[in-house]
């Protein structure tokens, strides 16, 4: 089979791999389609994030859907031809977050997630997936929207951990795939009120698109200034800080209503952020984090069967597994034009 593996920093070669093994409790995937994350563009040209740094030649790729080749012998809830979406988060099953639920918090989550410095990831045909980790698609969900199920995940843990309520409302900071990811899933949970800031115009073009009721530009305006203007002068009930900016990160507490929650979604480079705790305090605000998600791929397949979201509408590039390298650098390099890359096997 063929596997894009990451050689060196800068560089995906083609290779010739074996056709892997699956144990009693694994299927045997044929990957279809696999999106790009923002983590595979920094493994990629960085070759690391923080801590986790790419050592040998590695396999990236952790948003993948596919269909079941083969099941292992003690596999009841998946047959051969099944449609399926892989939840990346592996964990140990052992540790103390993964026996209360958390396992996204495992012990050991760096080493096992998928596709990255220590697991090979899903760019090739071919994986050996845990069947417990392995979800059923529906008919009616299509296969390009099932390879944009991983993000909205992140967004779904988001919303969800921000306890949004009907009737609030919310501004995103950033409308890269997991800004709009949030807008998506806190209109599917009833809030219509969403402001969205970003410094590109044509992503905040698809924010609109896809139903911010506002967005604002901040490269052309203080968004501070513009969104109390438009919450005349309250702020939003719940400010989602996506981009990762650490400007953006210090200005969130500033958008929030009093008694609002922060969520903070994207990371940043491990830079410290000088943040107003005392304006925080004053407004007795809470703050929620996000380490990627966990449990969440059912209820996303149970949204998206029920009430088509139409995840795809973010409009993702696709390229073949050959052309992998080429999409890679298209992403880094044209910001404005490509919102997420997503790979045909
Ligand atoms: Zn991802
Ligand atoms: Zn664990």
């Amino acid at each position: 089979m063929k596997a894009a593996v990451l050689t060196k920093v800068g560089c995906i070669e083609i290779m010739e791999h074996e056709i892997p093994q699956i144990s009693d409790d694994e299927v045997l995937v044929h990957v279809e389609y696999v999106g790009v994350c923002g983590s595979d563009l920094h493994f990629f040209a960085e070759g690391g994030i923080g801590a986790a740094k790419i050592q040998e030649p590695r396999i990236l790729g952790h948003e993948a859907c596919g269909r079941v080749e083969k099941v292992g012998k003690n596999v009841t809830d998946l047959k051969e031809g099944d449609n399926v979406v892989l939840d990346p988060g592996l964990s140990c099953g052992k540790c103390h977050y993964c026996r209360t639920g958390r396992y996204n918090l495992c012990t050991y989550a760096l080493k096992w997630f998928l596709g990255n410095p220590w697991t090979d990831g899903a760019f090739r045909e071919y994986m050996a997936y845990p069947a417990d980790r392995t979800y059923k698609l529906p008919d009616s969900i299509p296969k390009i929207r099932a390879a944009l199920i991983e993000p909205y995940c992140v967004a779904l843990h988001a919303v969800e951990r921000s306890a949004a309520g009907y009737g609030q409302n919310a501004v995103v900071l950033g409308a890269g795939c997991i800004g709009l990811m949030t807008l998506m899933a806190l209109k599917a949970h009833g809030i219509n009120e969403i402001i969205v800031v970003d410094v590109i115009e044509s992503r905040l073009a698809k924010a609109v698109e896809l139903g911010a009721s506002h967005i604002i530009n901040a490269a052309k305006e203080n968004p501070v200034e513009k969104l109390k203007e438009l919450t005349e002068d309250i702020g939003v009930d719940l400010v989602f800080e996506t981009s990762g900016s650490i400007q953006a990160q210090a200005q969130t507490v500033e958008y929030l209503k009093k008694g609002g929650t922060i969520t903070f979604v994207g990371f940043s480079s491990g830079q410290l952020v000088n943040y107003d705790i005392s304006t925080l305090m004053r407004k007795e605000a809470n703050i929620a984090t996000v380490f990627r998600f966990a449990n969440q791929h059912k209820k996303a397949i149970e949204q998206l069967a029920d009430n088509p979201i139409e995840l795809e509408k973010i409009m993702p590039q696709i390229y073949k597994l050959d052309n992998i390298q080429q999409a890679i650098e298209e992403n880094i390099r044209d910001k404005d034009k490509v919102i997420k890359c997503v790979i045909e096997i």
